[in-house]
């Protein structure tokens, strides 16, 4: 891996040449981690390099669009010591950088909506506070809101000051799918990013250049994972999601000739599949425990669990999505065939049951199919039953299916 060029030769060069640097073609890491977002990586490694840092970002772009990806890349590059010598950021070798992917850098906080409806107003008062500490190991703090869209009139209240008159060392990030459910008095203190949504073709290369996956493992990943290059290749790696992708499917393709017991039955099934690639991350977790426990303190430890918690239950949300994506994507398939455009499916692994179930519907059955599953996401934002979510779903599959013209 190159150097980064912080030095003060590029950075007055690059001064000199005004937005000039905006248009090379080379992206310094961690930046070249943002997948087909070169505008953004590109803006972020300017700021960052040259030190024009902002101290609140809104990061705006559709699901899959890599925001997560530039959060850690941008952390990366605000804590990693390097940034200062001017070594390689971002390196594997560097502790600063490996805890900022796993997401567990003590400054670097990425805080989840805790409420059924939003942040707690508890959350964001222990926020502010801590923004008011020191940063504990590195030049600088990161706060990182995953869903500004989920901040209520109270808590954006609240954090405004802070925003308004923040401590030279913390940066925040705020995250949101679109600029219109952020609170204008948020948006107007932040510097905004926008995020396009990469086209699928795209998405496809960043995974089959370096040989992650063939084509065919791409598209079914991306489809699972929303579109997002990154998470598809998290998928690519899990032999356990990808597993569970196909017993998704598997339960799915049993509402072809399913009674209402058969449904009931796969409604339970699907609910013990999807909690299945938990398991990959619980592993993770308690080796990560088990080296904490080396050099933190009894108060690091509990600290660690409570936020090791948090990723479980964060995880388990992913997973219910990715289990919904792959169902989605079996119904546009069935869509596709129905059209006559059966070279485009994804699940080209279940193409006998696409063919099957296309014959069966029509082209409306499957467009209100599609939006029940829009509908059952919705539905599992509010602590409903996961199983009788699936089972509603099944059931509308099912009785997609049976339908004959
Ligand atoms: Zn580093």
């Amino acid at each position: 891996m190159t150097s980064i060029s912080s030095g003060p030769t590029r950075s007055s060069a690059a001064r000199a040449r005004g937005h000039a640097v905006l248009g090379t073609k080379t992206i310094t890491p961690p930046f070249d981690a943002l997948l087909g977002q070169p505008l953004v990586a590109r803006f972020l490694a300017t700021a960052v390099f040259e030190g024009h840092l902002n101290h609140a970002y809104l990061f705006v772009g559709p699901l899959g669009s890599g925001k997560t990806e530039a959060t850690i890349a941008l952390a990366k590059a605000i804590l990693c010591p390097a940034a200062t010598t001017g070594g390689a950021v971002g390196s594997d070798d560097c502790e600063d950088c490996v805890r900022v992917a796993r997401r567990t850098h003590p400054d670097l906080h990425i805080v989840e909506p805790e409420g059924v409806e939003g942040y707690l107003a508890a959350q964001i008062r222990e926020l502010i506070h801590d923004a008011t500490l020191a940063p504990v190991r590195s030049r600088a703090k990161i706060y990182v809101l995953t869903r500004a869209d989920l901040l209520g009139a109270a808590s954006a209240n609240a954090l405004l000051k802070t925003l308004e008159e923040p401590t030279s060392s913390v940066v925040f990030i705020l995250m949101a799918r679109t600029i219109e459910s952020v609170l204008e008095t948020l948006r107007s203190r932040c510097q905004l990013l926008a995020f396009r949504s990469i086209p699928e073709v795209e998405a496809v290369r960043t995974l089959t250049d370096d040989g992650a996956a063939t084509e065919r493992e791409a598209r079914i990943a991306l489809a699972a994972t929303g579109g997002s290059p990154l998470r598809a290749r998290a998928f690519v790696r899990s032999q356990a999601r990808r597993d569970a992708r196909v017993a998704v499917l598997g339960e799915v393709e049993r509402m072809l000739s399913a009674d209402s017991l058969d449904v009931l039955e796969a409604a339970r099934s699907l609910t013990r599949i999807f909690k299945a690639p938990l398991d990959e991350l619980r592993a993770a977790q308690s080796e990560q425990l088990e080296e904490g426990r080396d050099f933190l303190t009894k108060g690091g430890v509990a600290a660690l669990e409570k936020r090791f918690t948090r990723q479980l239950g964060v995880r388990e949300r992913e997973q219910i999505a990715e289990a919904l994506a792959v169902i989605r994507s079996w119904l546009r398939d069935c869509l596709l065939m129905r059209i006559g455009r059966g070279e485009d499916i994804v699940n080209t692994d279940f193409h006998g049951n696409i063919v099957c179930a296309a014959q069966r519907t029509h082209e409306a059955a499957l467009i209100r199919a599609l939006s029940v599953v829009d509908e059952a996401e919705d539905r599992m934002h509010y602590n409903v039953s996961v199983q009788s979510v699936f089972e509603s779903l099944l059931f509308t599959i099912r009785e997609v299916l049976e339908h004959h013209e």
